[in-house]
């Protein structure tokens, strides 16, 4: 265990220290898909709650190996795979059809490494060689358009399974997932200074909306809020703040250029491709309600 000196509370600190640095080791030996199927938060927490004496074989991703080194590390028995988590399998990786795509972002949001791409209302795709296989991106999908396949039936016969790769592709899955987790602390700090920004804008002193709020609106939003201007003389209503507000979330990489394309082709039968969307969607949960049941009988 690390010591630390500490003339004050030099005991205390040095069990902290050495549990962050146990902590730090255990994490080291978890696969960092963050799937959650050992019951926490991703594989940090696990590891957390293994350092204070949580049962070790709680990582269908890890299995049998994950449990074999884990033992070794902590002098614990090495016990069987804990079937109430899942099973060990062949490491699987999402794909989505993308035909049937409507474009909802739902897995982006929850891909904790970014293996996907897409914008809104455009078709997503899944970027293989940075999928952990974590599934987390299949139960928020309305439509029901990925499927997780046994990775060799995606990338050629591979090493897979050896230690040193094993190793090497956690090391990167967790670079991966602590890179994702500070790009949305930096974008949420970004949102939060357009945000007040905007307001700063919107001073009363100011008392109406000026030009540097209007361009982050797109076009067509401009000339209506320019409308607005002119119809509600100052004092700015709260509720023009708001929707500059969000606007500005919604345009949050900057300003948009006057003469910028609207980037969502319209569908060529608009209500052909909503009844298509309403099946698809209706279709994907009547599955997810017959998984659920079965899932409790
Ligand atoms: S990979 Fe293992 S430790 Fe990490 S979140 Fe999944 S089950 Fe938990
Ligand atoms: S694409 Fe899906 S399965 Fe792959 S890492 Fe992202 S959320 Fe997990
Ligand atoms: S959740 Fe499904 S429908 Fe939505 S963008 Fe992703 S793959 Fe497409």
């Amino acid at each position: 265990m690390a010591e630390s000196a500490d003339i004050v509370t030099g005991a205390t600190v040095s069990t902290v220290t050495g549990n962050i640095a146990l902590v730090e080791l255990i994490n080291d030996l978890l696969p960092q898909t963050q799937c959650g199927q050992c019951g926490h938060q991703g594989c940090r927490p696990y590891a957390e709650a293994i350092a204070t004496g949580e049962s070790l074989n709680r990582c269908p991703p890890g299995g049998a190996a994950t449990i074999r080194d884990l033992a070794a590390l902590l002098g614990r028995e090495v016990l069987p795979l804990d079937p109430e988590h899942g099973v060990e399998s062949e490491r699987r990786i999402a794909s989505i059809r993308e035909a049937e795509c409507i474009g909802c972002t739902k897995c982006i949001q929850a891909c904790p490494v970014d293996a996907i791409l897409g914008a809104p209302k455009l078709m997503h795709t899944v970027i293989t060689s940075e999928c952990t296989g974590c599934d987390l991106c299949v139960e928020p999908c309305p439509v029901d358009c990925i499927d997780m396949l046994p990775v060799s039936a995606v990338t050629p016969a591979t090493s897979d399974d050896e230690p040193h790769v094993r190793r090497q592709r956690s090391n990167y899955w967790r670079s991966r997932y602590e890179f994702r987790e500070q790009r949305l602390v930096n974008v949420r700090a970004a949102q939060q200074a357009r945000k007040q920004e905007v307001r700063n804008t919107m001073a009363p002193a100011t008392g109406q909306l000026v030009p540097r709020v209007l361009e982050w609106l797109p076009p067509h939003e401009r000339e209506a809020e320019s409308v607005v201007d002119a119809a509600f003389p100052p004092p700015v209503s709260s509720a023009i703040v708001a929707k500059a507000v969000s606007c500005a979330d919604l345009y949050s990489e900057g300003p948009v250029a006057a003469n910028a394309v609207h980037p969502v082709a319209p569908p060529l039968d608009p209500d052909k491709a909503r009844a298509d969307i309403q099946a698809a969607v209706l279709r994907a949960k009547a599955r997810k309600d017959a998984l659920r049941r079965a899932d409790e009988t």
